[in-house]
């Protein structure tokens, strides 16, 4: 058998497995929970893997779209096939730069932030001839659930305000080059638990109703944004969300009563429960370190590699198998990265068999928000090797490359 331990003895670690099975496992999961007809865009932000992008494409009706924040992931999800208009670029900070670049190579979906983010993708919209599909996103005043990330509800870089939003009503549908398509919420991240997650389904399609009324627009796309859990460093499965089907299917029947027939669209957002459980980091024991009363075993992965999208010093829940090789029965011990900073902590206390140099550590469910959501640069490592596999067969290996260009002899 050839398993993430195997394939990081042959290609070094640290190294990221992902096995294209598990990700098209969490694709068709998370349609089969979902009501027939809704789209789900897949945040690449979680893995911009052009493999983990191609598999959540592919699978016909059950194939995501790409939710995409730079020209980076821009390339990642052409390369990865999507089309143009299977695309939405999102974010609040698109510079005219970057939305030159997108729309020329096919975007016509943007969620803007603002009403000078909107104006922007107007202005570069008409320069190029074009008119642009907005969606507004909505800085929501109250939110429905209590999670572990809050995005709306307070102030925010992200979304209009829904309270003020529509006194905006007149001035957002007479933006030239753009076309108002719908609306963008993401109010929540990770959801504790199923109830929450339909409560806040629930509480945005109420507002997207109010709001359509409002505005006077009639929506041909509300994207209801995420939520969708997923472990994240620790054992443990994806959650089962048997419920959501059913109790979406009677809100969109309540306050969109045309969406069956596609008016308007309906689409919701996952990174995290897409990828997380495909992807197992394996990493080495360089170095076992007893100070004082507390064990350092020193990993050759540590914040540059996982980084969790680390502020420093933000430890992770992090749980690891050890390798066979290492003996039973745990003493907990810090685990720490190679990095010169105290801050290269990935765990703490993390019961170990008596660990040795050359041991392997693997840190399940490390899909999501690994390598670049990581301080990639930091130090001056190489990035950890990233190994796609499908089931027993090994797809490819490759490595995020880091380097500088220079350009010299420039006249000041
Ligand atoms: C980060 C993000 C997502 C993905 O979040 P997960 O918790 O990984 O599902 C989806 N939509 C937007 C707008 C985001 O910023």
């Amino acid at each position: 058998m050839t398993g993430p331990t195997q394939l990081a003895e042959r290609f070094g670690t640290p190294s990221y497995v992902y096995d294209l099975d598990r990700v098209a496992a969490a694709r068709d999961d998370l349609f089969a929970a979902l009501p027939d007809g809704i789209e789900v865009f897949y945040a690449a932000k979680a893995n911009p893997h052009p493999e983990l992008l191609r598999e959540l494409r592919s699978g016909g009706a059950h194939g995501c779209h790409a939710e995409i924040s730079s020209v980076g992931e821009l390339d990642a999800a052409l390369q990865a096939g999507f089309p143009g208009d299977r695309i939405l670029y999102t974010g609040p900070g698109k510079t005219t730069g970057e939305l030159t670049e997108a729309l020329t190579r096919g975007v016509r979906l943007f969620s803007t932030e603002s009403l000078g983010d909107l104006c922007r993708v107007g202005r570069t919209a008409l320069e190029l001839g074009l008119t642009a599909d907005c969606l507004i996103r909505v800085n929501n005043a109250i939110g429905a659930a209590a999670t572990s990330i809050r995005m709306t509800g307070v102030p925010s870089q992200f979304g209009f305000d829904s309270e003020t939003l529509p006194g905006l009503a007149a001035e957002l549908k007479d933006v030239p080059g753009t076309r108002i398509a719908g609306l963008h919420f993401f109010p929540l991240s990770n959801a504790k638990d199923e109830a929450s997650l339909i409560a806040e389904f629930r509480h945005t399609l109420a507002t997207a109703a109010i709001l359509q009324d409002a505005l006077g627009v009639t929506f041909r796309l509300v994207d209801i944004g995420g939520g969708f859990a997923a472990p994240y460093a620790v054992q443990g499965e994806r959650p089962v969300y048997a419920g959501l089907r059913d109790a979406l299917t009677e809100a969109l029947d309540e306050h969109f009563p045309g969406w069956r027939g596609g008016a308007p669209r309906i689409a919701c957002e996952s990174g995290r429960y897409l990828v997380a459980d495909s992807g197992t980091l394996v990493t080495s024991v360089v170095n076992v370190k007893d100070s004082r009363d507390a064990r350092y075993v020193v990993l050759d992965a540590g914040i540059n590699t996982f980084g969790g999208m680390s502020g420093l010093g933000r430890i992770l829940p992090v749980s690891v198998e050890p390798h066979e090789s290492a003996g039973a029965n745990g003493t907990p011990a810090n685990l720490a990265g190679p990095l010169c900073t105290p801050g290269d902590l990935l765990g703490r206390n993390v019961p170990l068999p008596e660990p040795a140099p050359g041991d392997l550590l693997t840190v399940p469910n490390a899909g999501a928000y690994g390598p670049t959501a990581s301080l990639l640069m930091f130090l001056g490592r190489p990035a950890p090797a990233e190994i796609v596999v499908r089931g027993a067969d090994l797809v490819s290996v490759s490595r995020i490359e880091h380097s500088r260009t220079y350009e010299h002899g420039q006249a000041l």
